[in-house]
């Protein structure tokens, strides 16, 4: 039996859902209001956290400082849309004593002062040491910028200033230049300001694969033959778990190395990779998953793939309708993808 040990992970998102106010084209895990309101559970969050606790005790010499790759952090979808698990989720993570608490938000919810003011203390108060607030011409589609704004100075009267991330600051200084009020749609963006995108953090994978595949050149998939994605799967500094259990490596989307829930004996045991061939596939080669895609008639894409996540999302978004794959999760990612 070939097994993969998972090491242990020194920091975490936790998906408090997919569900989100937006359905923007970058999105790594094609969140969308069109989700189900599926939320993590109270009984999983306390059996996962606490596991997680007990992984990262200790690494941190600056606990109560956050940073986008450190500690806990509670995301989506967005958060915010069930505001009182937010909050208990909080709670627990800050009983457990976890380092480098935050929640990460598209600012939607931030309709007025009083509101903002409001929910950022009672998350202070549960706990939370601080926020991360998206600025980008993605969600910018969705959020008025005057929420972001808002989100952005309201959280430095709540917080420390230096546990406000916003992400990615050059946009928002960006669009304060500019002047933006309301939303813009992407293709209007491109128009005043795109050469900003060159400085993002875009990985042309989960949705961006397929809703933003014109900003790239193609390639056939023989182009990503001979890569493996070993460093991707198999990395300790940062890993997401669903509300639905899943230990999802990196930002992978829809992979599952197991169920989070049962992570201790994830970590002890491996898992086996016999069982997983979509997971042994990318720990080799993407050849290997391409081969595997033909096996089960995946066609290659006529136009090519962007990026080896593109190729690999395509194969799998085949292989989840032909198979049963249980490193495939949460199924219903794949529908959510478009394109
Ligand atoms: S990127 Fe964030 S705000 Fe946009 S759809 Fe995904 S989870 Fe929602
Ligand atoms: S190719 Fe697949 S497994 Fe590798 S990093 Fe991209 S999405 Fe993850």
């Amino acid at each position: 039996m070939e097994k993969l040990y998972i090491p242990e992970p020194y920091s975490a998102g936790i998906l408090l859902t997919y569900k989100c106010t937006s359905a923007c084209k970058h999105c790594l895990y094609a969140c969308s209001p069109e989700w189900k309101a599926d939320f993590l559970s109270l009984e999983d969050a306390e059996r996962i956290l606490s596991q997680l606790a007990e992984k990262m005790r200790g690494k941190y010499p600056f606990p109560g400082r956050i940073g986008v790759n450190d500690g806990i952090h509670f995301t989506g979808g967005e958060p915010f849309m069930n505001f009182e698990l937010l909050l208990q989720v909080v709670r627990i993570a800050a009983e457990l004593d976890m380092p480098s608490r935050f929640v990460e938000t598209n600012a939607a919810w931030c309709i007025d002062d009083e509101t903002t003011r409001e929910k950022l203390r009672a998350l202070r108060e549960a706990g939370l040491h601080g926020i991360l607030i998206s600025a980008n011409p993605f969600t910018l589609e969705y959020v008025p910028f005057e929420r972001t704004e808002r989100a952005a100075r309201i959280a430095r009267e709540v917080f420390p200033p230096y546990n406000v991330i916003v992400y990615q600051g050059l946009f928002y200084e960006q669009f304060r230049q500019l002047g933006l009020k309301g939303t813009l749609v992407f293709e209007d963006y491109l128009r005043i300001g795109g050469g900003a995108l060159q400085y993002m953090e875009l990985f042309a994978s989960g949705r961006a694969a397929y809703a933003l595949s014109y900003l790239f050149p193609r390639h056939p998939a023989e182009r990503f033959f001979g890569m493996s994605c070993r460093n991707e799967l198999i990395r300790d500094w940062h890993i997401h778990v669903d509300n639905y259990g899943n230990f999802m490596p990196g930002f992978c989307g829809g992979l599952s190395l197991g169920d989070a829930r049962e992570l201790d004996t994830l970590c002890r045991e491996g898992i086996d990779l016999d069982e997983r061939p979509v997971l042994k596939a990318l720990l080799t080669d993407l050849k290997d998953l391409y081969d595997l895609g033909k096996q089960f008639g995946y066609e290659e894409m006529e136009e090519g793939y962007v990026s080896k996540c593109h190729l690999c999302l395509d194969i799998r978004r085949h292989l989840v309708q032909r198979g049963d794959f249980k490193e495939l999760q949460p199924r219903v990612f794949y529908e959510h993808l478009g394109g």
